[in-house]
């Protein structure tokens, strides 16, 4: 939300972080299709992007897919935590 933009690490503590990013990072992977360093979307199949640009249109495009799948991926992961 503009204006209450924080920090990962403020969001979700410093322990979760780097796995939520790891998460993220799974996600994304999953919706691109990778095209020899280039990557196209599977979601609404456009492309080429470069990774950095693939990132930019994930967030720009699918931004509440991508909240609703990093959400159950972080689920996911704290019951791994609590375990
Ligand atoms: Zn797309």
């Amino acid at each position: 939300m503009i204006g209450q933009k924080r920090s990962l690490e403020d969001t979700v503590g410093p322990a979760i972080a780097p796995m939520l990013e790891k998460s993220f990072e799974k996600i994304a992977l999953s919706i691109a299709r990778d095209n020899g360093g280039t990557f196209w979307c599977r979601l609404c199949d456009r492309g080429p992007f470069t990774k950095r640009g693939f990132y930019l249109h994930l967030i720009r495009v699918h931004y509440r897919d991508l909240e609703y799948l990093v959400e159950e991926e972080l689920k996911r992961a704290l019951e791994v935590v609590r375990r």
